[in-house]
């Protein structure tokens, strides 16, 4: 059974579709990919799915949850977490305490454990900040304040903002803008550590050599639909695919595949 499972999900926005009848699946410990050009709907979809528009018809469910009606709050409970394009740091806090702030959900027991016995009530949010940190390769940021990090350290401090909740999905919404190829790929080598652990993730980015290297499953929108779904090289040469990069004249990334794959089909 997939983790995520949508059906039908359309978006609209004053009479303007945004998403239109998507159909998509995340099943368990995978990387999906979800691509297009700009404006195809990719954020609006990630909106629908953690809650943060409620424009919607169609229906998501979650690890056999059905969302629709509750509030990014609720939803992030049952174990939903999404990272947003523009990384907002504070940039006065250490790392730590940017994650801590994301992870601080106090139990009611951890107050009356402080009580009896102080130091014991820590509660687990300190946990599992430690274990963003680890997992994010952070551990030495730790104690560095958000306003002395490079632009790909704070995307990656946005990515273990989102772990810290420990949720067992994570919707990474392109993680890899403003990052330079070395960056882009060990980020690509820590999104897969990450499946290789568990947890599945929805990608979103621009960066088609991310996108094709790390994920198991593609889907392709364009003016709100899926227009491709299925394995990266498949989609890569995906003639409707092609045709709608082609189309936008968009950025090199995307236009590097459009190219790659029209070579091919000269050539082929
Ligand atoms: P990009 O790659 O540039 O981030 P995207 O694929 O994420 O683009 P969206 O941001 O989801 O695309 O936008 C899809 C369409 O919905 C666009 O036409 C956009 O202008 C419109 N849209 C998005 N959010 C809203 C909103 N809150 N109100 C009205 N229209 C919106």
């Amino acid at each position: 059974m997939a983790l995520l499972d949508v059906r039908e999900l359309t978006v609209s926005y004053g009479g303007v579709a945004a998403n239109l009848g998507i159909d998509l699946q995340v099943e368990p410990g995978t990387v999906v990919g979800l691509i297009g050009p700009n404006g195809a709907g990719k954020t609006t979809f990630v909106d629908a799915v953690t809650g943060f528009t409620h424009a919607t018809t169609g229906r998501i469910e979650f690890a056999g949850t059905e969302l629709t009606g509750m509030g990014p709050a609720a939803r992030a409970r049952t174990g939903l977490a999404r990272t947003f394009q523009s990384v907002e740091l504070f940039d006065d806090l250490t790392v730590r305490d940017n994650l801590a702030v994301a992870a601080g959900r106090p139990r009611w027991y951890s107050l009356l454990v402080d009580l009896v016995r102080p130091g014991r009530g820590r509660n687990d949010g300190a946990d599992r900040v430690d274990r963003a940190l680890t997992r994010m390769g952070l551990e030495a940021l730790a104690e560095r304040p958000g306003a002395a990090l490079s632009h790909g350290q704070r995307t990656l401090v946005g990515m273990a903002r989102a772990l810290a909740a420990e949720p067992s999905l994570v919707l990474l919404d392109e993680p890899a803008a403003g990052l330079d190829t070395s960056e882009s790929r060990q980020l690509g080598t820590r999104i897969r550590g990450l499946a290789a652990e568990g947890l599945s993730i929805l990608l979103i980015d621009h960066d088609m050599e991310l996108v094709m290297d790390v994920c198991d499953d593609v889907y392709v929108l364009d003016f709100g639909r899926v227009i491709a779904h299925g394995p990266p090289a498949a989609v890569r040469a995906d003639p409707q695919v092609v045709a709608a990069y082609l189309g936008t004249g968009g950025a090199a990334a995307v236009g590097d595949v459009a190219e790659d794959a029209a070579v091919e089909a000269d050539h082929g």
